[in-house]
């Protein structure tokens, strides 16, 4: 039932990245699985195979420049209310959060943390959906749903979404009832469009990936960006980065481990941006 490892310390330095892996996937309406990629993702990051320097030359192998929590341990009935507990553990710590998913539904809770302290909060999210849907077979906290819920809650000011091409009438009207500034991924490169006022969080859902690059998804959608293409656009965020998630990365349906490599270039470049 906890927790952020007990007696885990203040960040030395304000405002120092913490990794925490959140392994639920129990709202995934189609396929489980994500809930193994904390563990692929770190695997892959730590292999001998490449090293820690980030392409805005940032070493990630010098001690303390982040922190890894390890991974959630949570109740399954009360899974976000322990998400949200540790996650604003953390920030009250005063460590920018970034979580590995887990099915996109964890953004919920991770952003009810963040919006309760964080005023003002703009979120920067790549997806191939929107996840604005009122409900998916019943499922108010689906992870088709959780930016639905955030803009009822207030908890973000703005909803940036990147890469989109899977849009419904039903989402588009959300879309229009909720503000979110939609950039559909055939209008994309938007290099232009990273630049906010104010905090951001950042949401990555894999698979605005195209499932050439990453195969290990749970909802291959054709057409997604390459690897290059969202490093540019991450590069290309201006702006106080407070937190951020990498979710729906899905082992059971990998290629020899292609996907958590993916995964893990993507955590060491948005690592290297918090940090630069
Ligand atoms: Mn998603
Ligand atoms: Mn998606």
């Amino acid at each position: 039932m906890s927790t952020v490892k007990s007696g885990t310390p203040a960040a030395a330095k304000p405002g120092t990245p913490a990794i925490l892996g959140i392994p639920f996937d129990a709202n995934s309406s189609y396929l489980r699985g994500s809930a193994g990629a904390p563990w692929e993702i770190r695997s892959a990051m730590h292999s001998s195979s490449s090293n820690y320097w980030t392409e805005l030359g940032v070493d990630l192998g010098i001690e303390g420049v982040f922190y890894d929590a390890g991974n959630l341990k949570f109740s399954l009935r009360d899974a976000f209310g322990c998400i949200e507990h540790e996650v604003g553990k953390l920030l009250d710590l005063g460590y920018r959060p970034i979580l590995l998913g887990g099915d996109h539904s964890i953004t919920l809770p991770i952003v009810s943390a963040v919006g309760k302290r964080i005023p003002n909060l703009t979120i920067i999210h790549f997806d191939a959906h929107p996840d604005l849907y009122d409900e998916l077979e019943g499922n108010r906290m689906s992870h088709a749903c959780p930016f639905a819920r955030i803009m009822e809650e207030k908890y973000a000011t703005r909803l940036i979404q990147v890469g989109i091409r899977a849009l419904t009438g039903h989402q588009r009207e959300q879309a229009a009832r909720f503000g979110a500034e939609v950039i559909e991924m055939r209008a994309l490169p938007a290099i232009d469009r990273m630049a906010v006022d104010g905090p951001i969080y950042i949401s990555f859902d894999m698979d605005v990936l195209d499932p050439a690059f990453a195969p290990g998804l749970s909802h291959r959608e054709p057409g997604g960006m390459s690897v290059r293409d969202a490093i540019k656009h991450l590069h290309a965020i201006k702006g106080k980065i407070v937190g951020a998630d990498i979710v729906e990365f899905n082992p059971a349906q990998d290629i020899s481990h292609m996907t958590a490599v993916v995964a893990a270039k993507l955590l060491k470049e948005l690592l290297g941006k918090m940090l630069v």
